[in-house]
């Protein structure tokens, strides 16, 4: 069967072009699909009845199950959990912000790089979502939930630069005026820092916005924290991101969780600075969420504002993340853990 979803308007006439339709339904389709949200052929009525009837009998709209869904006390932040169709259970959150809301996008079940501090990443990788798959966890809060889209991040579970072609293929949709016609630069991806593939995602010559986990300051912390990292020096992630900075011009976010005792002293908040002495990036820094068994904690309030402090005295750009989601577990992976770990029957 023919899943419609996630399909741009050139797959959808070339499917409808083998019953002979003519091209120009396909936009009405899509148009019903993505703007409307009518996801039931037979009330597609701008299509002729045999097109309807022959739509049911050889497509689907194929869309997620909502197993469960939790919302902030404070209303800043929802989280879905979803079931797809082979029962795998990925997440999705909203965050709502000042300037819109912003859905943070799971790009993989599970993930494969083994970062101490992230509970996606407890079980490994199970699969690459599909660009169809990463559509539906922002159309399910469009559609369902009534939420406006202003931005988008990936930055769920998975890796998106080891999912590559899919989660560009998801990226052009959002893009894409007949979906969701958002701005390129309203789109985050965030990575590991999987070298190669930043190179090749800067010379895409799509003003992306970059979000680089760079969470130390030196490798030997950093390939603590991230296994992964150790198949590039940290050097060579700082100098891709300067690559991607001057291809782009979009300036890149390094993101460093701060946790106590191991890579927030003042002695690393100076090394972080000689490390990014030539690089244009922005700072983000994050508070580690603790996960439960990581025994990770985050610094103090003063410790925080030292190493902030530093940073911005050596001429650094720095914001400090604010908590989101704390309450619902929204972190990485969070919620899929507490659920398969209570849940058995919900375990994929
Ligand atoms: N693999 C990609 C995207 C997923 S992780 C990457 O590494 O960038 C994205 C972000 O989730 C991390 O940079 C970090 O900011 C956040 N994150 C994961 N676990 C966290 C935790 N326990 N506390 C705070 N932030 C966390």
């Amino acid at each position: 069967m023919f899943d419609v979803w996630g399909k741009s308007l050139p797959e959808i006439e070339a499917f409808i072009a083998d019953a002979k339709f003519p091209r120009f339904r396909a936009k009405q389709i899509l148009d019903y699909v993505y703007r409307r949200n009518t996801f039931d052929f037979s009330l597609m009525l701008q299509l002729p009845q045999n097109m309807r009837q022959w739509l049911t009998e050889n497509a689907v709209i194929c869309v997620p199950e909502v197993v469960d869904t939790m919302q902030s006390p404070s209303g800043d932040t929802m989280k879905l959990l979803l079931r797809l169709r082979d029962g795998s259970l990925i997440e999705t959150v909203c965050m709502h912000h000042d300037y819109g809301n912003s859905i943070c996008v799971s790009t993989q079940v599970g993930c494969g790089m083994g970062c101490v501090f992230c509970a996606s990443t407890k079980d490994g990788v199970k699969r690459n979502l599909t660009a169809s798959e990463m559509l539906s966890q922002v159309y399910l809060f469009k559609v369902m939930k009534g939420v406006p889209v202003h931005s988008i991040v990936l930055m769920g579970s998975g890796e998106p630069l080891t999912n590559y072609e899919e989660c560009l293929r998801f990226i052009k949709l959002c893009h894409d005026p007949s979906c969701l016609g958002l701005s390129y630069r309203s789109i985050t991806i965030s990575t590991c820092g999987t070298v190669p593939n930043i190179y090749r995602l800067a010379d895409e010559n799509i003003p992306l916005t970059l979000a680089i986990s760079l969470h130390a300051p030196n490798d030997s912390i950093r390939n603590w924290l991230m296994p992964s990292s150790r198949q590039y020096k940290i050097d060579d992630v700082v100098r891709a991101a300067e690559y991607y900075f001057t291809s782009t011009g979009r300036r890149v976010t390094f993101e460093y969780i701060l946790i106590k005792g191991m890579n927030a002293g003042k002695e690393n908040a100076l090394e972080l600075c000689s490390l990014l002495k030539n690089s244009h990036g922005h700072i983000n820094l994050i508070p580690v969420n603790g996960t439960e068994r990581s025994h990770l904690y985050p610094p103090s309030g003063n410790e925080i504002y030292t190493f902030k402090r530093i940073l911005e005295a050596n001429g650094r750009t720095v914001t400090l993340r604010r908590k989101m989601g704390e309450k619902i577990e929204a972190a990485c992976g969070q919620l899929k853990r507490r659920y398969s770990d209570t849940n058995r029957e919900y375990t994929p």
